[in-house]
């Protein structure tokens, strides 16, 4: 004898702030062309009822709030270089007047 009972699965995700250093912040988005990108720490789970039970991605990634643009980054090194490479961006006037 059966019981059916309707399967409920689905993907849950959780992004979390990566720290709150003030140089991480406002980063430039390369899509929409605003400072919105901050770094998270995302995690996406297979869930089951609702309940995540398998990891499917656990990583670390830029994301845009405006936006929603999104890059994978592997270590505190590729976040560096991306702050550095911005900070380019951010004094360059050239730069900083085609924007508004
Ligand atoms: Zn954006």
């Amino acid at each position: 004898m059966f019981l059916f009972i309707p399967l409920i699965c689905g993907m849950r995700n959780f992004d979390r702030n990566y720290d709150s250093n003030p140089e991480h912040q406002g980063l430039y988005c390369p899509k929409c062309h605003n400072f919105g990108v901050t770094p998270i720490k995302r995690r996406e789970f297979f869930a089951f009822y609702f309940v995540p039970i398998v990891p499917v991605y656990w990583g670390k990634q830029l994301k845009c709030s405006i936006c929603n643009w999104r890059q994978d980054f592997k270590t505190d090194e590729d976040l560096q270089r991306v702050v550095e490479e911005q900070k380019n961006y951010r004094n360059n006037p050239v730069y900083t007047t085609a924007q508004y």
